[in-house]
This record gives structure tokens, C-alpha cells and sequence, in this order.
């Protein structure tokens, strides 16, 4: 009886620590993977999809950094599992490329340049835009949906909350409602089009998962990727824009959702917890430059 009694505790513990492990976001319904049965994706490439000058970091660090200007980078990435293509964010749109103007979506405050195109850069390990399966994007503001008109055969895979944003009538703030614009001028209508609700596991073995992290829009989305000898990697979208933010858990003031943002940051905390994840940021430019580029490639 004691034995059995003991067996069953064992039992419960056990099942509990993997619900734990698998389930850092433990409400009911999410896809997060199980940090020990997650399949694997193959590769990740990193592609270079712009870069931007800012003349006041304290739009995205409130009270510090006041009037200083900053470099942030632009990164889309490229995933290759099951035989498929993910990609993940299209960037600043082509037509940018070497203008010396550059190109902005919010002329007072961010302009950004184009140095590379991302069809060359599928081409050099000798894609088409055509091979792309998916194309899945973090979230609507205009330098990481730039180039998805070049992409009509792909599905498009955002959050329905995204998508509703977008379509709904402006609001009191401006700036918010140039860039609600700008998305939907951008996105136009994509022939195959999948609206997510939260967390979505893209291929149903936990390799690659759509993990929802509102606050910066409402429908802003991260992605978990699983490679065998890298582990576990999230791409932040832009649920921080930088090292700092993270640290210091400090939203910038264009999110349209602060608690929102804190939250989202909270999970992304106990998912590097629980999946031992390297967190890497996608418009942090210092640490950008330090990750691999294509045709280099986490595997
Ligand atoms: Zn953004």
C-alpha cells in the first residue's frame, strides 16, 4: 500500500515537472512544444533586411537615452524543416535599396536603408521566392512586412489580432494610425492567408512555433525554433528592441499595450527558463552583428 502510494506520488511529481518542462505557459489550450519531445528544424539563417537611424532612443527606452540617436538593425530569418521553407519577417521594402534618402514609416522619428535585397539573398543559396511555404510575420509595422507582395504563392501566418487591428478604425493617436495605414497598404490582400489564435505550433512536432507576445501591437507574435545541436532559439519579433529593454523590462512608447508588453517580456523569460533558449532580438544592432548571416546558418 505504501509502496503503491509512493509510486503514485512519483508518479504525479513526474508528470507535473513535464507538464512543467512542456508547458511554460500553462493555460489551457497552448501549443507551446515539450522541451524534451520537440522535433527539430534544420537549418536558420539569419538575412540582413535593413537597418535604421533613430534621432531619440527614448521612444524605445522612456526616461533614458533623451535625444541620443541610435542604430537599430532590421532581420528577417529563414527556416528550413520538414522540407519546407519558413520565413520569418520580410523587412524594409526593396525599392529602398540604396536610395540615400532611405525610406520611413514614421518620417519624424525613423528612417531606414536597405543594403541587400532578400531576393538576392534567398538566390545565393539558390531559392526563389516561390520556394518559400510559409512566410510568418511577427507583426504589421512596415519594415518587417515590406516585401510580402513579393510572395503570393507562400501563406501568410499572422495573429487574428494583428489582422483586426489593422482593419479597424483609427483611434486617437496619430502616429498609430499612419502606421495601421501603411500595414494594410502593405499587406494588401494575400491570396493565402492564415489567421492565428495565440500560440500555434506550425508543423505539429514542436520545431517551429508561433508564440503570441502582444503589447508592441496587439497581434504581435515571437517564434520558437528547436535545432538539434543549436537547442532551442526565440526570435523576439519585436517584443524588445533591445538588450536594455529586457533587462530593465522597459517598454518603448509607440507599444500600444504596456501591460500588455510586460507580460509578453515575462513570458519569453520562462520560455529561456524552461527551454534553455537563446533569445536572439531582432533589432538590437550590437548583438546582430555578433550572429551568423547567410549563407552561414544555425543548424
Ligand atoms: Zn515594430
Amino acid at each position: 500500500m505504501l509502496r503503491q502510494t509512493k509510486v503514485a506520488v512519483t508518479f504525479v511529481l513526474v508528470a507535473f515537472s513535464l507538464m512543467m518542462e512542456g508547458t511554460p505557459d500553462a493555460s489551457a489550450g497552448s501549443t507551446l512544444p515539450n522541451a524534451i519531445k520537440a522535433g527539430v528544424a534544420e537549418k536558420l539563417f539569419r538575412l540582413d533586411c535593413g537597418r535604421s537611424l533613430a534621432n531619440d532612443e527614448s521612444v524605445w527606452t522612456p526616461g533614458e537615452n533623451v535625444g541620443k540617436s541610435i542604430e537599430f538593425s532590421s532581420t528577417c530569418w529563414l527556416i528550413k524543416a520538414r522540407k519546407k521553407w519558413v520565413l520569418w519577417d520580410t523587412g524594409v521594402p526593396q525599392a529602398t535599396l540604396n536610395d540615400p534618402k532611405g525610406w520611413s514609416t514614421l518620417p519624424e522619428l525613423i528612417v531606414y536603408h536597405l543594403d541587400k535585397t532578400l531576393t538576392d539573398q534567398l538566390a545565393a543559396i539558390g531559392l526563389k521566392t516561390s520556394d518559400i511555404t510559409y512566410v510568418a510575420l511577427s507583426h504589421t509595422h512596415g519594415d518587417h512586412i515590406g516585401n510580402v507582395v513579393l510572395f503570393p504563392n507562400s501563406t501568410v501566418l499572422m495573429q487574428r489580432a494583428e489582422y483586426t487591428w489593422i482593419s479597424s478604425p483609427d483611434g486617437p493617436n496619430d502616429n498609430v494610425n499612419q502606421l495601421k495605414a501603411l500595414a494594410r497598404k502593405l499587406l494588401g490582400t494575400p491570396r493565402h492567408l492564415k489567421l492565428l489564435e495565440g500560440d500555434t505550433d506550425v508543423f505539429g512536432d514542436g520545431s517551429v512555433t508561433l508564440v503570441s507576445t502582444p503589447g508592441h501591437t496587439p497581434g504581435s507574435q515571437s517564434l520558437l525554433v528547436h535545432l538539434k545541436n543549436s537547442g532551442f532559439i526565440i526570435l523576439s519579433g519585436d517584443v524588445v528592441h533591445l538588450e536594455e529593454n529586457f533587462e530593465k523590462n522597459t517598454v518603448p512608447s509607440l507599444n500600444t499595450d504596456k501591460a500588455a508588453s510586460i507580460a509578453s517580456m515575462d513570458k519569453v523569460r520562462r520560455m529561456i527558463a524552461t527551454y534553455h533558449a537563446k533569445l536572439f532580438i531582432n533589432h538590437d544592432k550590437a548583438q546582430a552583428d555578433t550572429l551568423e548571416l547567410l549563407p552561414e546558418f544555425y543548424d
